[in-house]
């Protein structure tokens, strides 16, 4: 009797056996329904067998196959098995989590065709120059389909009134539908000729047979974009599929325009959790079908599969973002490393600021390095970048005078500045004045944050919302000073200082409905306002040709921090968001407001010099004993009792301790947010020079905490973790 072992959404490390009693034909990686327990639920077939330990009369059957969709391939399911392995996290829960949330179910599901627009006879025979005048988007569309066919989201590259103007041309009889043509030689639009920098970096790549990990190393507008996109062309043209993976949702849709604009008759698909179920269960079937030439996505993209993948591209490549920090934690980056190694292909990471780990590893040749040293436009410099000393001169609501300055002249020039603050809210805490009482979250180790728009305080960490007290809860007096600088803060003080200036805010309060940012966005394009203040938001990635001067605002908590990442983190922070500065031909500056003027961090940051402030830091890191010299996994764990996560975690120090391998078991601790919604958390540190010897350290630890007592407690492992 036959008999499959399926992979279930469950927290066990073992897989399920099930017997096939009717003719189903079975393949590994094809979805099944079965019953659990009282429920049904969808599985993965991950592997056939002919017996099982279970005795035939407890051997349940597969109730249904759900094979309206391909199976998962094998060399996904191979991937998907070394990233159990390798997070320690079970494998039906890992298979399982890679399935877009449609296929998780077990509703039916088909591959919808994109339909394709052609000229129909009539259409064909039309002369456009007959037709109204006023009528443009008619006659763009007809004039781009006489060339040839081209689907709905190409015809709106074109024309944003495409699906109303379609129908029209559809009712008149000049259009019809066609199914989508066999792709042709694909369409590259306006490449740049690209300088010998970039053409050494794109030779490189191209030249590259089998696996390769190149790490593009290039300063803020030195055109790695650019590059992808002839990478991109070259693997279109050899018939393959690119994956390119970007650090957030907020991103892709610019950037999905931006290369739908340069490969026009290429199908593109994105995929992150921003789409609703349906459309990311479609684009990932498109994917999988090999009709997707092109695919961008965030850190999930990676699980996809796709039969002719031949080029894997990351971009921002030290974003933390790619870490996945609940479930199963991976860094999509590594293990998109690890697919282009196992399919034999290149892959790319890009960056300005490469992580220290990858930076390393191309020090040490595991990586190519490519640079990109010069700015692609050729006016374009790299920003002017001044730090004002804040111990030396007073502070106006958290503005220094050279720093308002500035704004006035940008202001009187018609230019953007930009002050960047990575605190949003109006002030981090609210403080009584007479008894030293903080405004503190009942629920979390946490400070409620001031949000005076609806006079409330807030905690940013359990979402806890409450009302400004009129008085000192604990004393009685009336006199609540708000203390330290948020957006809403600066905000309010330069439109105080500036009173006809447009100011912006971008933040994720301001940005919180949907579309609001991308609105935030053309108002910024179109010079409808003059001083942006933001968070981090504001850093990424965006393009803004009017913008000369940059602020940045307190900035000092990443010099000192407990994180010893949060230097690094800083660094690339800075340089994203001073990049933003002078891109076109109007030279920027950046202003940096801190207590550390000589801190080697912005010695680096004034001289442009990331592999000088690489060496330090790299130099710290080995002295310290940190990554990447050693690999860590973290042991946290929570529970509303204070005393059973430390006695979990005790035990399973010494558990760890037992097993006597070749790592170093540390201490419990808190957590660096020690209580959070009523949870207290805390945690334990083990790390070993070699990668293989934590792994197998892990693997036999993982076994003692499976076995440890853990009454309402949760914990996880979390391997190569980056927050503490
Ligand atoms: P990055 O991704 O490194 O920040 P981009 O690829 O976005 O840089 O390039 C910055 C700007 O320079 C863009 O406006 C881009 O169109 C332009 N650019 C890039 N490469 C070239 C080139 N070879 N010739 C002319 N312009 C270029
Ligand atoms: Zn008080
Ligand atoms: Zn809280």
């Amino acid at each position: 009797m036959p008999i499959v072992r399926v992979g279930l959404d469950l927290p066990l490390s073992t897989l399920f056996d099930y017997k096939i009693e009717q003719n189903f034909a079975v393949q590994i990686g094809q979805r099944v329904l079965v019953p659990f327990g009282r429920k049904q639920v969808v599985g993965v077939i991950l592997a056939l067998t002919k017996e099982s330990e279970l005795s035939a009369d407890k051997l349940k059957s597969v109730i249904q196959t759900l094979d309206d969709v391909p199976p998962i391939p094998a060399e996904l399911l191979t991937l998907l098995k070394f990233c159990s392995d390798y997070y320690h996290f079970p494998l039906g829960m890992t298979v399982l989590a890679a399935l877009p949330a449609r296929l998780r179910s077990g509703e039916p599901i088909t591959l919808k065709q994109t339909l394709s627009y052609q000229l129909s006879v009539d259409g064909k025979a039309l002369d456009l120059a007959s037709l109204p005048k006023r009528r443009l988007s008619q006659q763009r569309i007809l004039q781009a389909l006489q060339a040839t066919p081209l689907t709905l989201a190409q015809l709106r590259q074109l024309t944003a009134s495409a699906p109303a103007t379609l129908k029209n041309l559809l009712e008149a009889g000049w259009v019809e539908t066609c199914p989508p043509p066999i792709a042709s030689e694909a369409i590259f639009n306006g490449a740049h000729t690209l300088t010998s920098e970039q053409q050494l970096a794109l030779d490189a790549v191209i030249q590259q047979r089998g696996y390769g990990c190149f790490l593009l190393h290039g300063i803020t507008g030195s055109g790695k974009t650019e590059i992808y996109v002839h990478l991109m062309h070259e693997m279109l043209q050899r018939g393959g599929q690119v994956l390119l993976l970007v650090p957030e949702i907020n991103l892709t849709p610019q950037l999905e325009n931006y290369f739908r604009a340069r490969f026009s008759n290429v199908e593109l698909v994105s995929l992150h959790s921003g789409l609703a179920d349906g459309e990311r269960a479609q684009n990932w079937l498109k994917a999988q079908a090999g009709t997707a030439r092109i695919i961008l996505g965030t850190r999930l993209a990676i699980f996809t599969p796709l039969p002719n993948l031949a080029l894997i591209l990351v971009d921002e490549e030290h974003d933390s973002s790619f870490k996945q920090q609940d479930g199963l934690r991976y860094s999509a980056r590594d293990v998109a490393i690890f697919r282009a190694n196992q399919r034999k292909i290149p892959i790319v990471l890009g960056s300005a600021t490469p992580s220290l780990e990858s930076y390393y590893n191309a020090s040490k040749g595991r990586y190519q390095l490519l640079r990109l040293s010069q700015r692609a436009v050729q006016p374009a410099q790299l920003p002017l970048v001044r730090c004002i000393d804040v111990t030396k001169l007073p502070l106006q609501e958290g503005l220094s005078e050279p720093l308002l300055t500035a704004i006035q002249t940008r202001l009187e020039r018609g230019e953007q500045s930009l002050i960047f603050l990575n605190r949003r809210g109006y002030s981090p805490v609210l403080m009584c004045t007479a008894c030293g009482w903080l405004s503190s979250c009942l629920n979390c180790a946490g400070k409620l944050v001031l949000h005076l728009k609806d006079r409330s305080l807030r905690c940013h960490h359990c979402g806890h919302q409450q009302r400004v007290p009129r008085a000192c809860p604990s004393c009685g007096n009336s006199d609540l000073q708000p203390v330290g600088m948020g957006t809403q803060r600066i905000e309010a003080a330069l439109q105080a200082h500036f009173p006809d200036a447009r100011i912006l805010r971008v933040d994720r309060d301001s940005t919180r409905h949907k579309g609001s940012w991308e609105k935030m966005r053309q108002q910024i394009h179109s010079g409808e306002a003059d001083i942006l203040v933001g968070t981090q938001m504001l850093a990424k990635g965006h393009d803004f040709p009017n913008l000369t001067l940059v602020g940045v605002l307190n900035p000092d908590g990443g010099l000192y921090s407990a994180d010893f990442r949060a230097s690094e983190k800083l660094f690339a922070q800075l340089t994203q968001v001073g990049g933003r500065a002078g891109r076109a031909d109007k030279a920027g500056e950046v202003i940096v407001q801190t207590a550390f003027p000589q801190h080697p961090l912005f010695a680096a940051l004034r001289a442009h010099d990331f592999t000088k402030w690489a060496e330090i830091l790299l130099a710290e890191r080995q002295q310290a004993g940190f990554p990447p010299f050693y690999f860590q996994a973290l042991l946290s764990a929570e529970s509303k009792s204070e005393a059973d996560v430390f006695h979990f975690l005790r035990e399973a120090r010494v558990a760890g301790k037992t097993l006597a391998k070749e790592v170093d078991v540390y201490g419990v601790v808190p957590a660096s947010m020690p209580k959070r919604a009523n949870h207290f958390r805390a945690q334990l540190l083990v790390q070993s020079a070699q990668r293989k010897l934590l792994q197998d350290f892990l693997r036999e630890w993982q076994q003692d905490l499976n076995a440890l007592p853990a009454k309402n407690i949760r914990w996880s492992l979390d391997i190569d973790p980056l927050e503490f």
